[in-house]
């Protein structure tokens, strides 16, 4: 059995007298697909927060392949193997497609963003490499019929795949998915279950948050169930729908 690639040990944080997550403990082993699920404002955003580095925590430890990253922000994370995506679409609506998974070949080394577009540092091969890789991803997304596109000209189930296609330009370790089925039909949820069993064959582990049951039941190999900031269950997909206090909490109501 190898280490865990992520561990939050005791992990809390505080909004002034909000405690959004309140001593949070769970981790995620290399290509694992983990879920993150709970009522609204039970702290899956912040804890997707808090491990990318977009939000230091309150109290607690956050180790990531081995290292503390406490002390690290997001960009020194990205570079490590951890990237995200947003519960709303964050894309740059300008950008096309391909420019857009591009900043994310970038992050991989640190740089900015928009480095990538003004094609600050780097040699034309340098250039031409990336620009290879990208339409890789972007044609494993899906979404190489639109890559000249705008970002802002295609659907916004469209642009939850561009986000995930441009974490996955960083080369990641593991992908913190917020929410990546917000909006999409029943045919696309299913497209999107296979993308994320098809990251996992990649190797990288996956955390997702997501309030489709029937997509967390059929790609999870683990599920994370939090309440008031706080875990209330951990198991198999089978161990979740069958826990009272889960199904108290959150399956037996409008879901
Ligand atoms: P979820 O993603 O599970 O719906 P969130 O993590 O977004 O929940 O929110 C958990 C709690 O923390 C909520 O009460 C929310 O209002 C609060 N919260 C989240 N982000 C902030 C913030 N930046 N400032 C203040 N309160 C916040
Ligand atoms: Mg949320």
């Amino acid at each position: 059995m190898s280490e865990p690639l992520l561990v939050l040990n005791r992990v809390s944080k505080n909004f002034g007298g909000v405690q959004a997550v309140k001593g949070l403990s769970f981790s995620v082993n290399p290509s694992e697909i983990v879920g993150l699920i709970g009522p609204n404002g039970s702290g899956k955003s912040t804890s997707v927060n808090l491990i990318s580095g977009t939000l230091p925590v309150t109290s607690g430890g956050i180790e990531f392949a081995g290292r503390s990253v406490n002390h690290l922000n997001i960009s020194a994370r990205v570079p490590m193997g951890l990237a995200r995506t947003f519960q709303t679409t964050s894309v740059f609506p300008e950008f096309s497609v391909l420019d857009q998974v591009l900043t994310g070949c970038h992050t991989r080394y640190g740089l900015s963003p928009i480095s990538a577009v003004l094609r600050l540092p780097g040699s034309r091969a340098e250039e031409t490499q990336q620009r290879r890789k990208a339409h890789k991803i972007i044609d494993f997304v899906g979404l190489s019929d639109v890559a000249d596109q705008p970002a802002s000209a295609i659907s916004s189930a469209q642009q939850r795949l561009l986000m995930i296609g441009t974490a996955l330009a960083s080369e990641p370790k593991l992908v913190l998915l917020d929410e990546p089925a917000a909006g999409m039909v029943a045919k696309e949820r299913k497209d999107l279950s296979r993308l994320i069993l098809g990251i996992q064959e990649q190797g990288i582990a996956v955390l997702v948050i997501e309030h489709h049951m029937g997509l967390i039941m059929e790609v999870c190999e683990r599920i994370v169930v939090l309440n008031f900031g706080q875990k209330i269950a951990e198991g198999v997909p089978a161990e979740i729908r069958a826990n009272p206090a889960v199904i108290d909490a959150y399956l037996g109501g409008a879901h």
